[in-house]
């Protein structure tokens, strides 16, 4: 509930109208300063991620004497709210089945990718993901096999009826991954890089955000407003899990934010318990606890050899377990 302002009486207990606040699901600040006081009055901002409630419920409480409706700081993501997102030939949210993205972390040869567009397919799959363009910590470390892996990715993609999402990491190739991806992906890394949110948002294409590692809710939220101040058609947001001071999984999974955009924000959120957790054995478990916190759909890394991934292969599942994976969440066609 964003850009909604209290006027509180000058000699309203301001505690009791807080605990109010409280007990109606919503979270105020009052502000100091020449800000925080309106015609003698105090002025009490409410916090974004508070619940939608009627703002006649705020006006009865004890103390509020004018209840305003403010501008709120990322307008076009607050337009989102349950709109329905088509990826490819797939939707995402609404009464559809979650959506499962699923593919390898790196697009490594045309032969691999085919191999797991196949396998995707035949576990439910309705978009094939692939790092074409590799963010990589060491700079000595592969960092994709680059455009070549754009064109076996669509090739494979379009051969299993597919849909594709991929990773664009700079300005320079925007318009080739735009050509070749359904759904276009701007990494963690990458979250509040505005040139490119810039750039990839006039494709007018549909964006997958993943969350900066050390990034609030609000800069994500914004980071999305970026995309679609920018022109971009809709956002998903995607949780791939925030940097914590435990290093036994590689993240934290943060499904506390993952409950909170899509039941208070309204916005289309897909998790990644891949990246979330480093960790194949956690990958089912985080999954079906991500669509009870309420995502529309997964995305995950898989591969036909693990053992030999150049990327992540210690988190990439094998075609067995994502096809029990698939088969627990219903998403299995008929065959
Ligand atoms: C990825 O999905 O390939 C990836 C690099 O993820 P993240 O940006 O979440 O680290
Ligand atoms: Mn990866």
């Amino acid at each position: 509930m964003a850009g909604i302002v209290l006027e509180v009486g000058a000699d309203a207990d301001l505690g009791l109208v807080h605990n109010a606040l409280r007990g109606c699901g919503v979270w105020g600040r009052t502000l100091g300063g020449a800000l925080g006081s309106h015609s003698g009055a105090r002025v009490v901002v409410l916090e974004g991620h508070s619940k939608e409630v009627n703002l006649g419920v705020l006006l009865d409480i004890p103390g509020v004497l004018n209840v305003y409706r403010g501008s709120s700081p990322h307008p076009k993501v607050d337009e989102l709210r349950n709109r329905n997102i088509w990826v490819g030939s797939a939707l995402i949210g609404g009464d559809e089945t979650p959506l499962l993205m699923a593919g390898p972390c790196s697009v490594e040869s045309e032969e691999q990718i085919h191999q797991c567009a196949a396998m995707v397919k035949r576990c439910g799959g309705r978009v094939l993901r692939g790092g074409a363009f590799k963010p990589r910590t060491s700079p000595y470390a592969f960092s994709g096999a680059g455009k070549e892996a754009l064109g076996w990715l669509r090739d494979a993609a379009l051969a299993h009826d597919l849909g594709v999402v991929t990773e664009v990491m700079s300005e320079r190739e925007v318009d080739s991954v735009a050509r070749a991806a359904d759904l276009i992906q701007v990494g963690s890394r990458n979250m509040q890089n505005f040139a490119l949110l810039g750039a990839v948002g006039a494709q007018k294409k549909p964006v997958l955000l993943k969350r900066g590692m050390a990034a609030s809710v609000e800069e994500w939220l914004l980071a999305g407003e970026h995309l679609l101040a920018a022109g971009c058609s809709s956002v998903i947001f995607c949780e791939r899990g925030i940097r914590s001071f435990d290093d036994t999984t590689r993240n934290l999974l943060d499904l506390s934010a993952v409950a909170l955009l899509r039941h208070v924000h309204g916005l289309r959120v897909v998790v990644d318990p891949s990246h979330g957790t480093g960790r194949r054995d956690l990958i089912a478990p985080m999954s079906k606890a991500a669509l009870a916190a309420g995502a529309d759909g997964l995305l995950l890394e898989v591969h036909v050899n693990p053992a030999e991934a150049v990327s992540d292969g210690p988190q990439a599942l094998r075609e067995s377990e994502l096809e029990n994976l698939s088969q627990d969440l219903g998403l299995l066609l008929p065959t």
